[in-house]
């Protein structure tokens, strides 16, 4: 049982929490007591060498894994825990199922279905797990694939679609969820150079038009540098460094981070 963290964070805490999370593989510890925290409509990017634990930090977030020691808070309410006679208990499968749908994440393969159309793959969730209309539900999807250039798609297969607007249909899905935060993992490392533009571009107006919570692991400096608020950079489970997106590429203090960009850059 946790007595440290509290129950329910304070009005007007950040929407995203992680405190002192800790994250193990057997004897590997890949995130290690990580405090971070993210604000509402803030974009973070997280950036650092391979096996530095970026993406275990999405996968925590999207329950996808479970943390060994730590809380994460979403939106004010523990994620990974619950109440418990006076503090917090790990949460069960059930409940972790319930708050993952506050979660949105794209993955670096797109993982949409494929026996299903654009438009299918955008309304399913909406309608199993949130229980809207099949009318609501397409209402919403068609809005949304509209809203990532792929409103004339709607009805094509995963197959029929090139690396790029598969990926901007992946965005779509998670957004019909309406997630308090959206995850995005190196949703451009497995497109062809020429649509991975398509993809930033939907990124960047999210980010600058819709402000929505995003949290981003890149290997694409140059756009994390362009949109981010702010650039987390890991190193062994730890932010080793972080700053605005100046400040951390125009001016990095730590040795780790010097030798990363230089690098990378
Ligand atoms: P990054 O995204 O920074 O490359 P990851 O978060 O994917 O790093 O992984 C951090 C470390 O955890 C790596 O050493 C990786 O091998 C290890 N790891 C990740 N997933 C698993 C797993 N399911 N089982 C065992 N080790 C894992």
């Amino acid at each position: 049982m946790d007595t440290t963290h509290p129950q329910v964070l304070p009005e007007g805490s950040p929407l995203v929490r992680f405190s002192g999370v800790t994250k193990c593989y057997g004897p590997l510890t890949v995130l290690d007591k990580l405090d971070l925290d993210i604000a509402q409509n803030e974009m973070v990017s997280i950036i650092g060498p391979s096996g530095s634990g970026k993406t275990t930090v999405l996968r925590v977030l999207m329950t996808l894994e479970k943390i060994n020691d730590g809380v994460i808070y979403v939106d004010g309410e523990p994620l990974t825990h619950m109440p418990k006679a006076g503090g917090l208990t790990f949460a069960t499968e059930k409940y972790l199922h319930e708050r993952r749908s506050k979660i949105g994440m794209v993955f670096q393969q797109f993982n949409l279905f494929p026996h299903m159309t654009a438009l299918q793959n955008c309304v399913e969730a909406p309608m199993q797990v949130l229980g809207l209309s099949r009318e609501d539900a397409e209402e919403r999807a068609l809005n949304l694939l509209e809203l990532v250039g792929m409103g004339d798609k709607k009805d094509q297969h995963p197959t029929r679609l090139s690396g790029g607007q598969q990926q901007r249909v992946a965005i779509a899905r998670a957004l019909a969820m309406r997630p308090k935060v959206m995850l995005l993992d190196e949703v451009t490392s497995a497109l062809d150079p020429e649509v991975i533009g398509e993809v930033l571009n939907v990124i960047r107006s999210l980010n600058s038009e819709h402000n929505l919570t995003m949290i981003m692991v890149t290997h694409q400096m140059g756009f994390a540098r362009e949109i981010s608020d702010r650039v987390c950079f890991f190193y062994e489970g730890k932010i080793a460094e972080q700053g605005s997106p100046e400040q951390l590429f125009g001016d990095p203090q730590n040795e780790r981070t010097k030798q990363f960009l230089h690098a990378v850059l």
